[in-house]
């Protein structure tokens, strides 16, 4: 193969966004508008929620639903370690104490059984993930959160489009949020959306995202928008805009092309990496739809680091998928974490190398990554 790099991910923006995108700049409404208002109703049909919501990152929009939900400082939150820092910030912001519980060796998420040995009296959501894409034990996890009361806010940045047991991820918690960030399945460049089936919630999220600003009064008071308008709440400006939602009206239609891609790559690369010893391929439990957001192998006996260096060297870019949160510094300083706290995340960690996978990527690519990691490993 040629010299060309291949990054570990890459969107995929084609005619038809690029087209949406100077359609609105010619339009005069750059912000949250008609684009923006027609984006959400095709992110509800599409997981089959009632209501989406969108805001700028699923970062906001897991902030947001901890914030509608009403949890505050003292309160208690369960989450994973291993994830990314917006999972733990949110909860960090507005004051609650992050609860890390450790996964699963097979699928990487949370561990239901650790998951009530960690419930307090002051535990009041549990922010699973669904990791790489793939669901995390819903069954499980749900039927904890109604025996304990909890609110199940969903942090499913890898995971739009993904099922479990029949049945596409949008719906199962009392939120559910998504990222449109520029690595992700789909992207709006910067973006996310929440969804969610409470009326009530929904409502309040909407407020929520765009200063508090109340929707009544811009009804009652506008014909597309007058100079009036009430401050119902003390909210944040976390709207998406109608230049970020030209992209997204395009993305969420081709996503099941997309997710089709990624799953026939990752048969690709089951196929070829299970027969190297040295290499664990993602296990795909068999009641859910795995949507390979990543590729993540684990090495059992290769130095993790120098096998990325070593990619590098072949114009191959790898990730890992993630430092667990409890070993960050900020995390470690403010709440006494330690190395050894969470054994799985760690193990995990020590030897987890995400390799490229996209729609972008051809085939021919994808086996030039394969011969690579063969003459590596064999
Ligand atoms: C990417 C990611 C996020 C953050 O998404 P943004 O849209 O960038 O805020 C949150 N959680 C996980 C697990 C992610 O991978």
């Amino acid at each position: 193969m040629d010299k060309k790099f291949l990054p570990y991910c890459q969107p995929l923006i084609e005619k038809e966004e690029i087209k949406e995108v100077v359609d609105t700049l010619k339009s005069g409404w750059l912000t949250i508008g008609p684009k923006t208002t027609e984006f959400e109703s095709l992110i509800a049909e599409y997981v089959g929620a009632k209501h989406a919501i969108s805001v700028n990152s699923c970062t906001a929009a897991l902030h947001l639903s901890l914030i509608a939900l009403g949890i505050k400082s003292g309160d208690e939150v369960i989450t994973t370690p291993f994830t990314f820092a917006s999972t733990g910030n949110v909860i960090v912001h507005i004051g609650a104490k992050p609860v890390f519980v450790d996964i699963k060796k097979d699928t990487y998420n949370l561990d239901p059984e650790k998951i009530k040995e960690a419930i307090t009296p002051k535990t009041k959501a549990i922010i699973p993930i669904h990791y790489a894409g793939q669901p995390y034990d819903v069954k499980a996890i749900m039927e904890i959160a109604k025996d304990h009361n909890l609110f199940v806010i969903e942090d499913a940045a890898h995971a739009i489009g993904a099922e479990y047991n029949g049945k596409k991820i949008g719906t199962f918690g009392t939120t559910t949020c998504f990222s449109f960030y520029a690595t992700k399945n789909m992207t709006t460049g910067e973006g996310g959306a929440v969804t969610t089936n409470d009326d009530k919630l929904a409502d309040k999220l909407r407020i929520l995202r765009l200063h508090g600003m109340s929707k009544d009064a811009w009804k009652r008071y506008s014909d597309k928008g007058s100079w009036y308008y009430e401050i119902e709440e003390c909210g944040w400006k976390y709207n998406m805009t109608d230049m970020q939602a030209a992209l997204g009206v395009h993305q969420i239609k081709k996503l099941d092309k997309f997710i089709e891609i990624r799953r026939k790559y990752a048969s690709i690369y089951n196929k070829e990496l299970k027969k190297i010893e040295g290499i664990i391929i993602p296990y795909e439990k068999p009641n859910v739809k795995h949507v390979y957001h990543l590729y993540p192998i684990l090495l059992k006996n290769y130095n993790r680091n120098k096998f990325i260096e070593e990619m590098k060297e072949m114009n191959i870019g790898c990730s890992v998928h993630f430092i667990p949160l409890h070993l960050h510094p900020f995390y470690k300083r403010t709440f006494r974490f330690k190395k050894g706290d969470f054994p799985n995340a760690e193990w995990v960690y020590e030897r987890e190398v995400s390799l490229p996978l996209y729609p972008k990527m051809k085939e021919e690519e994808l086996k030039y990554i394969i011969k690579c990691i063969r003459k590596l490993l064999l």
